[in-house]
């Protein structure tokens, strides 16, 4: 449960803003809040993931620090957000992940890379893993077909099960109905939100990131990350394909789908990753929860290493470095796939089912000032 204390603040900061309303512009949130006079605990935790601590509000803000109200809605509303990651998180019982995040995260990977090593070098020797193979089937010379498929198959199922049931967590903890949920209107809407990462433009200038100044960088760096990794996605996909159904295993030549999809996501991912690890050390830590901070370069550097991995196997698969380079790149993938929904990434699936509520809230609106005979839902 998100503490009473961290409901009251967000409670307070939001009457504020609600008898305000200079930011109305800004984003999603402001046009949320007024559509309430009062916050129950579930508007509160929407709103918290609705934001996307663009900052622009806090620097427009003049009841902002020093001024005696003191009210910082990015910092706020991001410490509401990691409370709810931590409240809707299933099973509950790895909840503590989410706490002194990037420590678990390290340990996590770097367990998964040295017992992927030790597997590989006990089952096939280091002769094995020294040695050139090249042509169909060259990584599965080091690490057999079954034992990539099974785990990974396992991992993949499990991250898909903890996302849909955190959004149901999501949904049900903030009051939205199932219709709401399934509503296609909506879900294209947040679609198309989520595709353009609107919200990330600000009021139009961009975000004040990572300083006061108005700014684009961010979204691009964060359109290299989303578009990097749905490339990656695809890749993956499509060579599950070729390989499960079409009998055609990896390696695949440089001009295939898999390799140009996953070279483009890989590099788009590098540039994508670094940008926003080097925005978030340069960026000023008053609009912020400090304890966010681990938990985002915990994951920005996890992907980092996947895709710099993923890369380095291509550039080396047909020297004597290919086996250590496929293990150590399937442990840190493990690795990213066990803590995928204990942290950073998490934020994708709320701030997705905070955009289709969002979306639906927008529809009853626009059908009341169609018809104001109905009640809103
Ligand atoms: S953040 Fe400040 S300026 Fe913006 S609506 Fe709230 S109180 Fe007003
Ligand atoms: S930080 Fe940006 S996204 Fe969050 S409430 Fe302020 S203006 Fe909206």
């Amino acid at each position: 449960m998100s503490s009473p204390e961290m409901l009251k603040e967000a409670d307070r900061v939001m009457v504020i803003c609600n008898s305000c309303r200079y930011c109305e512009g800004f984003c999603a949130v402001f046009p949320a809040m007024e559509r309430r006079r009062t916050f129950t605990a579930h508007d509160l935790k929407y709103l918290a993931n609705l934001c996307h601590n663009c900052r622009d509000c806090y620097y427009a803000c003049q009841y902002a620090p020093p001024h005696e109200f003191d009210v910082n809605v990015p910092k706020t509303l991001a410490e509401l957000r990691l409370e709810t990651y931590r409240e809707f998180t299933w099973p509950g019982v790895f909840k503590g992940l989410f706490r002194q995040n990037g420590l678990a995260v390290a340990l996590v990977t770097t367990l998964s890379v040295l017992l992927v090593l030790l597997l590989t070098f006990l089952s096939k020797g280091p002769a094995a893993v020294f040695a050139i193979h090249s042509g169909e089937n060259a990584f599965y010379q080091i690490i057999s077909y079954w034992a990539i498929v099974i785990p990974l198959s396992a991992l993949g199922l499990f991250v898909l099960t903890t996302l849909l049931k955190g959004i149901a967590n999501f949904w049900r903890e903030t009051g939205g109905t199932p219709g709401e949920l399934f509503s296609p209107q909506a879900n294209a809407q947040a679609i198309w939100d989520v595709l353009q990462l609107k919200y990330l433009d600000g009021g139009g200038h961009g975000c004040n990131y990572p300083d006061d100044r108005f700014s684009f960088i961010r979204k691009w760096f964060h359109h290299f990350v989303f578009y990097g990794f749905i490339l990656c996605f695809i890749s993956t996909t499509i060579a599950a394909i070729y390989d499960h159904f079409l009998h055609w295993p990896a390696p695949y030549p440089f001009w295939s789908w898999p390799v140009v999809l996953g070279t483009m996501g890989g590099v788009a991912l590098l540039i994508g990753t670094v940008g926003l690890l080097v925005l978030k050390l340069k960026m000023d830590p008053s609009p912020a929860a400090p304890r966010a901070f681990s938990m985002d370069i915990a994951f920005l550097s996890l992907l980092f290493l996947t895709s710099l991995t993923g890369l380095l196997l291509l550039v080396f698969r047909e020297t004597g470095a290919m086996g250590i380079l496929l293990a150590v790149h399937l442990g840190i993938v493990v690795g990213l796939f066990i803590t995928m929904p204990y942290g950073k990434f998490i934020h994708a699936a709320y701030r997705y089912a905070a955009l289709a509520r969002n979306a639906n809230e927008k529809l009853a609106e626009d059908r009341l000032a169609v018809d104001p005979t109905q009640n809103k839902a």
